[in-house]
Formats: C-alpha cells, sequence, structure tokens
C-alpha cells in the first residue's frame, strides 16, 4: 500500500528537481511503491551490486539458465532503483544542462520507475550496445520474445508505448 509519507517523499523529490505537479496528473506511468524485500544478485555487466524482489531473483536466474542452454548470455545491466536514485540521475542530467522535459522523456520522474519495484532489469547482450534499440536485433532479444513469457518476464515499453516512454526493448518487468 502506498502511504502518505511514501506520497510526500516522492514529491518532495519533484519539487527539489522542478518536476511539475502536473506531471503526476498526467503522467500514464503508474507510482511504484519500493518492495520491503530485496535480495542481491549477481553483480551486474560493470561488476555493480544489483538486488530484485526474491520471487524476481529466482525467476530471473531461471531464465538465464534456461538462456544458456540455447548458448544465449542475458547481461544484467540495471535491476532495482529507489526512488532517491532516480532523483539523483535525473539531477546529474539537470547539472549537465539537459532540460527537465526532455529527461522525462528518457528516465521516468521518482516513483514513477518500475525500477523501484525490484521487478525491472534492463538486459543486455554482448555482441551489442547498451541500452540501444538495436537491441532488438540481438539472439537475446529474440530469444526473450520467444521465452520471457514463460518466466513471467515481458517487455514494458514496446514501440510506441501508450506510456509516453521511448521504445526500451532492454527493460523487461517480472509481474507473475
Ligand atoms: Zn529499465
Amino acid at each position: 500500500m502506498i502511504t502518505r509519507q511514501y506520497h510526500d517523499r516522492v514529491f518532495a523529490l519533484h519539487d527539489a528537481l522542478g518536476i511539475p505537479a502536473s506531471y503526476r496528473d498526467t503522467t500514464p506511468l503508474a507510482l511504484y511503491e519500493e518492495p520491503e524485500e530485496l535480495v542481491q544478485t549477481e553483480l551486474d555487466f560493470y561488476g555493480r551490486e544489483q538486488r530484485l524482489t526474491p520471487s524476481a531473483a529466482l525467476a530471473w536466474k531461471a531464465m538465464c539458465s534456461k538462456a544458456a542452454l540455447a548458448g544465449i548470455e542475458l547481461v544484467m545491466i540495471s535491476a532495482f532503483r529507489g526512488i532517491d536514485y532516480q532523483a539523483q540521475l535525473i539531477k546529474r542530467k539537470l547539472e549537465r544542462g539537459q532540460n527537465i522535459e526532455d529527461i522525462l522523456c528518457v528516465n521516468a520522474a521518482p516513483g514513477y520507475s518500475e525500477h523501484h519495484t525490484g521487478r525491472a532489469i534492463d538486459i543486455a547482450s554482448l555482441d551489442c550496445p547498451k541500452l540501444e534499440e538495436e537491441f532488438e536485433c540481438t539472439a537475446a532479444f529474440a530469444w526473450l520474445q520467444a521465452n520471457a513469457a514463460q518466466f513471467g518476464f515481458s517487455m514494458s515499453f514496446g514501440r510506441d508505448n501508450p506510456c509516453g516512454i521511448i521504445y526500451e526493448p532492454w527493460h523487461w518487468c517480472y509481474t507473475a
């Protein structure tokens, strides 16, 4: 359940970043809660620690094992991100001179990223640039399209999605 305190935390971050109140009224994205329990996964591509909910972590592990049998290596780029981390990401882009409207086409506002749930994973393949549309041309992507649903994962932001988020063939969420 999303508490009043959580709302207050989210919208204090929005105020600090200059995200207008109209965002929360008009975004088709949902407000996501951070999970109570997270477990460590393997280190990501960059050697950083990552966390998922226990059930998403199990499903991810099972999916990676099955993919490996087909000669496919699924590489984790990013999993759980809390609302404070999301705010930092946006703050760094603002400091580099990008405007908030442009940033919000690529990054959800704090509170509205599926990565807050601990069930979303950005996936890469070693033969392709990370977090680029070309991921859709990889064998890893073809394998995910054919098999991810069996493990409870689906791609959240297809081409021309109604969320106003760019096409993200690398972003998959465990929803089972
Ligand atoms: Zn993502």
